[in-house]
């Protein structure tokens, strides 16, 4: 008999979801309205440590609203880190911007704070200036906030930090997602916490959060009748998925240090096959670790990462290469990458794999993805 799946990552209820879904039920607040929507919001913003929330329909439509809210328009430049899922920049493309992809350092495996500079200096030679910075914190691990929050300030251009698989991660003692001047999450159902798909915008900026709010709900005018002078979208989050979305937060800390443990069962079991190196974790920072993930030399370990993905797979257990960087993908092969030497963002997809890392995940499932990955290095 088949063993049931192994997923990457997949949801897993804390149990209160349903308590906060049937009091909309008993409500009626079966809309993108309704007390779930608030006490969400201010469940992330007790949580977070930001002024303001809006929740939304997606990770996608937070960045998107960021990035209008940014005033990111036609022709306009945005710096984005290139290692990233396409939910990052394509809403750039959807303002009709021009991405400017940023490399990873292997540090953090997010953005390198000497390319970002790099970047401003020839575009400067060049006479332009971004509207906007995307910093992403790839797979829970805070890219070095401080010297891109630095250099952002210094040029006075706007970061929105892609938090959306970092929440519950910290970065100097404060709460990943509140480094910028926008921070965005995403509850889609493969993250540390989700509300079936869903996301959050966070800014301390009051005006800009109204105007996001009246924007994500069809930029309606105040009148009787149906009045519209800008374009809206109908991005607001439902009052059912802010339930799950409450329920989950109650137990997010729990989630964080599962996987954190899991993460550590991984590197404990495996770190020492040769050419073998687990995403590090940079000394003022604290990842959620959403997925292991690392690298595997081939030439070193004698097996790549997608000869392991392949025996996984044999045995019913998903596992994935590591995201595929923006500037290597087709639709954006027509822009602009900066880079410092080599290539790290190739090398990282090229030598990248996640492991399963399901908080919900049994002890046994993980030990058996740990002996086929030691199988594979004693067959060699
Ligand atoms: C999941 C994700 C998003 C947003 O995803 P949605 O599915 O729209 O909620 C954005 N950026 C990154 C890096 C992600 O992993």
């Amino acid at each position: 008999m088949e063993k049931e799946r192994v997923f990457l990552s997949r949801p897993h209820m804390g149990g209160n979801e349903q308590k906060y879904i049937e009091d909309a039920f008993e409500k009626n607040w079966i809309a993108p309205l309704g007390e779930n929507v608030t006490e969400f919001e201010n469940d992330i913003k007790r949580y977070t440590g930001v002024g303001e929330a809006l929740a939304v329909s997606s990770g996608t439509a937070a960045i998107h609203l960021a990035l209008i809210e940014s005033n990111v328009g036609q022709d306009d430049i945005v710096f984005c880190s290139s290692l990233t899922f396409c939910a990052t920049s394509n809403p750039i493309l959807y303002q009709g911007a021009q991405p400017v992809f940023i490399d990873s350092e292997l540090d953090t495996w997010n953005m390198s704070p000497e390319a970002l500079k790099k970047a401003f200096e020839k575009y400067e030679q060049l006479g332009q200036k971004p509207k906007a910075v995307i910093v992403v914190n790839l797979y829970g691990q805070s890219a070095q906030l401080n010297e891109i929050r630095e250099i952002c300030n210094q040029y006075d251009v706007v970061l929105i930090e892609d938090a959306a698989e970092s929440l519950g991660s910290e970065y100097n003692g404060k709460k990943s997602g509140s480094f910028g001047d926008y921070g965005i999450y995403s509850f889609n159902g493969n993250k540390i916490i989700t509300t079936s798909g869903g996301g959050m915008l966070v800014t301390n900026d009051k005006v800009s959060r109204d105007h996001a709010l009246f924007l994500s709900t069809q930029a309606r005018d105040k009148a009787i009748h149906y009045e519209h002078s800008e374009l809206g979208y109908n991005y607001r989050l439902s009052n059912i998925s802010a339930g799950i979305g409450r329920g989950q937060m109650e137990v997010l800390d729990n989630r964080v240090s599962i996987r954190r443990s899991i993460f550590e069962k991984y590197q404990q079991s495996l770190g020492n096959i040769n050419g073998f190196e687990f995403q590090p974790e940079i000394t003022n920072s604290k990842s959620n670790r959403w997925l292991t993930a690392l690298t595997i030399d081939p030439e070193k370990a004698g097996f790549s990462s997608k000869d392991v993905i392949e025996a996984l797979e044999k045995e019913n257990i998903e596992a994935r290469p590591v995201w595929k960087p923006m500037h290597l993908q087709p639709l954006y092969s027509n822009y602009d990458f900066i880079k410092l030497n080599s290539d790290n963002a190739k090398a990282l997809f090229e030598n990248g794999i996640c492991l399963p890392s399901s908080s919900d995940m049994q002890a046994e499932q993980q030990d058996r993805v740990i002996q086929i990955i030691k199988d594979l290095n004693s067959d060699k």
